[in-house]
């Protein structure tokens, strides 16, 4: 099968590991920890390696040709990016180090826009990042937060979101598309549509969304989207925050300093246009590239049949961890809702830091803890749970490792 750029289709699978060197040349083992950080394919890192070599001089500056490739490179990659999540413009993509710093920009350059006494409003199912800034927010302007409540399998209340939208007409809105801590997928569509009738400015944390589910933000039709490179199988240090135009133009700069002024006097200085007034500084721009290069790496897979893969091992999970007593599978597909990519259990008699220990010693990477969402698991009623997560390379034999460190785990522990 062939896609229409005439390169193979990548199969999702065992197939897939081919591309990546963590397999081969690295430490290799049953990762299942995509969700906190993606494993990187060859061509990310020699994407990386080549501009190092070929490329290197700092963007948008030099007059020789060695910067002004650098340069087109950097707004390549900003363009496949605006491809890749459906903006209809490269004026809407602000390239920023990760998501957590997506938000923090929001939360300082749109604060002139909030009074206080205004609300936003978040949800139990948010990562510390879509919480914490918007909390410092509240406490500089004097502003309140409020949260739409989880069912008890982790779906979002819908009805208790609206009557909250209803009721504090919150002047932003932080709702994730796809939840960390459990695979909850929340429908989007409708909570942006929603808040934004009630006056509502939405920012939607595409941290696990944009690799795992996909986004057209035109579609969906949110203010802000914001995502991480590195979880998205690019590098560490480079992420994406997306505004419409009209969005981005009335906020105040974050950081300041080179690149994003338009001119500076000892009397005052006038700012860059959109996006260059969000990026000071010289840019992470070889990891741009690398980005991009992990994009096209994703534009590889039919991501119909990557959605199905991945909803495939959420099922897959959830039988093996029924079947194995005393393990309790959590999230929204325990009772049919709608979840995706991770897989968060509990084991009866073993603690989940201890389970993660004694996976390790059968090279399984699977994470431990309250996965930076303390309210959703402390709404449910936990402390830590063990989380896997399921990346483009991830298969049954994963899942196998996993029950048989669960058998040892329960032996150790119901002696
Ligand atoms: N939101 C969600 C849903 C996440 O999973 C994460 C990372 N675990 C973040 C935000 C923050 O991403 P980063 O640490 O890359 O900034």
């Amino acid at each position: 099968m062939e896609k229409t750029d005439g390169l193979q289709v990548i199969r999702p699978g065992l197939a897939a590991r081919a591309h990546f060197p963590f397999f081969s040349e690295g430490p290799g083992g049953f990762y299942l920890d995509s969700a906190a950080t993606a494993q990187k394919p060859g061509q990310v890192i020699e994407a990386l390696r080549h501009t190092l070599i070929h490329h290197n001089a700092n963007v948008h500056r030099g007059a020789y040709r060695l910067s002004a490739t650098a340069s087109e490179l950097y707004d390549q990659a900003r363009q496949k990016v605006a491809r890749c999540i459906g903006a209809a413009s490269e004026r809407s993509i602000v390239f920023v180090r990760g998501a957590t710093e997506a938000i923090n920009l929001i939360t300082y350059s749109a604060q002139h826009l909030c009074k206080p006494g205004d609300v936003i409003l978040l949800t139990l199912l948010e990562h510390h990042s879509n919480i914490v800034p918007w909390q410092l927010l509240a406490k500089r302007k004097g502003l309140k937060v409020v949260f739409a409540d989880i069912t008890d399998d982790g779906s979002l209340n819908v009805a208790d979101f609206r009557q909250k939208v209803e009721a504090f007409k919150p002047v932003f809105v932080g709702v994730t598309q796809l939840a960390n801590s459990l695979g909850t997928v929340t429908p989007i569509e409708e909570l942006v549509a929603f808040a934004q009738k009630h006056g509502a400015r939405v920012l939607v944390d595409g941290a696990q969304g944009a690799p795992h589910l996909g986004v057209n933000v035109e579609a969906l039709g949110c203010d802000y989207y914001v995502f991480s490179g590195h979880k998205m199988y690019g590098p560490t240090g480079i992420g994406v925050l997306y505004g419409r135009p009209e969005r981005l133009e009335e906020l105040e700069p974050f950081q300041s300093g080179g690149d994003m002024i338009s001119y500076v006097s000892v009397d005052g200085s006038g700012w860059a246009e959109i996006p260059q007034r969000f990026e000071a500084g010289t840019p992470a721009f070889p990891e741009a590239i690398a980005l991009g290069s992990a994009i096209d790496f994703l534009g590889r897979f039919s991501r119909d049949e990557l959605n199905k893969h991945e909803q495939a091992l959420v099922r897959s999970a959830l039988e093996m961890l029924r079947s194995e007593e005393g393990v309790t599978p959590h999230g929204p597909a325990t009772v049919g809702g709608a979840q995706a990519t991770v897989v968060s259990f509990s084991i009866d008699c073993v603690h989940p830091h201890d389970f993660a220990t004694i996976a390790d010693t059968h090279n399984v990477q699977i994470r431990a803890g309250h996965h930076c969402a303390m309210p959703t698991l402390r709404r449910l009623g936990f402390q830590a749970t063990v989380r896997m997560s399921f990346g483009v390379y991830s298969c049954e034999e994963d899942l196998e490792a996993v029950r048989l460190a669960i058998r040892e785990a329960r032996r150790m522990f119901s002696r």
